[in-house]
């Protein structure tokens, strides 16, 4: 019979769990449903170091220990995962992503290598799709099709000259249409550009590109397909489901609408969901709404921390200036080549004073979306005002993306207990994008180094679509700040191995408020596991991106196997 003194007296023998028996108290030792044993830990606790073996009961973890320990606790019915070979992680945490940007069912995922290839997948959804109705793909990135060049108008007429087709940047403010678009909405070569919009043209033809609110001037036009309630419970599963391939086990809605929270809450009852979500509801209208979703949702009386660990309120969302990939934040210097261009704002500094004081009378976190140094200074100057006379805890107020810093916003971050969420997959993925900055001003740009080293639990965060959300990319990205070109962007900024690690898990579970749930293989908190197939601390960091995930469990249940 194995008893809990005698399983930690054994623990306590060998060395693994010395001054922990109030953890070990938390756990339940009757039957266990899971054991995993062998391979490498990582359990980012630095309390338990040397382990061999896990056991989840439930959806917990309830015990870490020796091979021999862990095997003990099994009995006939427990399922006992071998992972000798095999790396074994927290499952990793997204703290800034948009899951449900694109639709997978309406749309067709053009996120691929080549033209040919894209033009082939359109193919296959035109042929399926009524003459004259749009066919729209989404998740193009211009700068990486193989044939070295943006696709076009002629690529996709190609596809199809009886379906109009919309293609969608991966970032949100471009597109690429085809001739039978342009027919459909009427625009020819002598149409004006829209107000705040642009049709491109090369030798006064047009090129198929078109950006911002031209855009939206073809959704007036034929017919465009419409995502059911149905088709979004299914993207929330399709979406979550790659997300559990990549080794994610939690990530976060950034951007949330009522037909987000809808989706969520369909998928949540089927019991679809692959990935945990924090919820942050959008403070702004969108598209036909007449009052901010945040503001529905909190005249309900819901409020940051409802829900449960699949599905949760999180911060508020507010935005207050443009973006870093498509070069548009606002600094306190000029775009390289552009003296005239210091980027946009989207709010003033009495609009986010506004902001702040409604969140917190509304009883809500925040998360305020601000890139340039201009920006960052404005939302922190007015978090630093309410928090003179915060009452209670630090209420970990975030800046979303935190791009571009100094000293001396570090010093005040740290002294205001903000917690930053600059991306994570951006120094390598977007690498070609960074020229416009200057490899000066790159040193300073996704500062993860220079917030680590100042103490500051800085958020893991992709921004998916515009970045990539591949935990596995991200350590890559954290460590080198090397693009697929080879280029360094802001050597100084280069993490170890470790502070990545810890970044994409513990400090993910903090910037939610879940740090005593999830972010570490510790007993008590949820079986949130990742099994990796090469051990990221031995593995050559030009290589990390590579790695293959072997299996992600999600509080227990196993949401990917190889
Ligand atoms: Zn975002």
């Amino acid at each position: 019979m194995w008893t809990k003194r005698k399983f930690i007296r054994a623990m306590a023998a060998s060395g693994l769990v010395a001054n922990t028996p109030s953890l070990l108290a938390k756990a339940n030792f009757g039957h266990v449903d899971t054991v995993i044993l062998g391979g490498t830990f990582h359990t980012m606790d630095d309390r338990f170091h040397a382990v061999q073996a896990l056991a989840i009961k439930g959806e917990h973890i309830v015990a870490v220990g020796s091979i021999d320990d862990i095997k003990a606790l099994a009995s006939a019915p427990t399922e006992i995962i071998d992972a000798t070979g095999l790396t074994v992680t927290p499952g990793f945490i997204d703290s800034h992503s948009h899951p449900l940007f694109t639709n997978s069912v309406t749309s067709v995922f053009v996120g691929l290598p080549s033209i040919v290839e894209v033009q082939n997948a359109l193919r296959k959804r035109v042929a399926q799709t009524p003459a004259g109705h749009w066919v729209v793909g989404t998740m193009y990135d211009d700068t990486k099709f193989a044939e070295g060049r943006a696709i076009n108008k002629n690529d996709l007429d190609a596809v199809s000259t009886t379906h109009p087709i919309m293609l969608e940047h991966r970032g949100g403010h471009t597109g690429v249409v085809n001739s039978k678009a342009f027919a459909v909405a009427g625009v020819t070569t002598d149409t004006p550009n829209p107000e705040g919009g642009a049709f491109y043209r090369t030798n006064g033809q047009l090129t198929g590109r078109v950006a911002e609110k031209a855009r939206f001037f073809f959704l007036n036009y034929g017919v465009w397909p419409k995502a059911s309630r149905k088709d979004n419970q299914e993207n929330v599963r399709l979406v979550t489901e790659r997300m559990a391939a990549s080794g994610l086990t939690s990530t976060t809605e950034a951007l949330g609408t009522a037909e987000n929270w809808q989706a969520y809450q369909d998928s949540y009852r089927a019991n679809e969901m692959n990935c945990r979500v924090s919820f942050m509801p959008n403070s702004v209208l969108w598209l036909g709404e007449t009052t901010p979703f945040y503001h529905v949702l909190s005249d309900a009386g819901i409020q940051s921390g409802y829900g449960n660990n699949m599905l949760r309120v999180g911060a508020v969302k507010f935005v207050a200036d443009g973006s870093a990939s498509e070069r548009t934040m606002r600094m306190s210097t000029a775009y390289r080549g552009r003296p005239d261009d210091f980027g946009i704002l989207m709010m003033d500094q009495a609009q986010i004073e506004t902001a702040v004081d409604d969140a917190v009378k509304r009883g809500y976190r925040i998360a305020f979306h601000a890139n340039g140094d201009v920006a960052i200074d404005m939302v922190l100057k007015a978090y630093e005002r309410v928090l003179k006379t915060w009452p209670g805890n630090n209420p970990r107020f975030r800046i979303e993306h935190c791009s571009l810093v100094n000293p001396s916003l570090i010093t005040r971050i740290k002294n205001s207990g903000v917690i930053p969420a600059p991306f994570y997959t951006y120094a390598h993925y977007h690498g070609e994008k960074w020229h416009e900055y200057g490899s000066e001003k790159m040193e300073w740009m996704f500062a993860h180094k220079s917030f680590v080293d100042a103490g500051i639990p800085v958020a893991p965060a992709s921004d998916y679509t515009p970045g990539p959300f591949e935990p596995m990319m991200a350590l890559q990205s954290l460590v080198t700040r090397k693009d697929p070109d080879g280029n360094v962007w802001g050597a100084s900024q280069k993490l170890t191995v470790a502070e990545a690690m810890k970044i994409c898990t513990m400090n993910g579970a903090y910037a939610s408020f879940e740090e005593n749930i999830k972010g570490s293989l510790t007993p008590g908190k949820l079986a949130d596991i990742v099994l990796l197939e090469q051990d990221p601390f031995k593995t050559e960091h030009d290589s990390l991106q590579h790695i293959k995930i072997n299996r992600t469990i999600l509080g227990g249940r196993s949401t990917f196997e190889a």
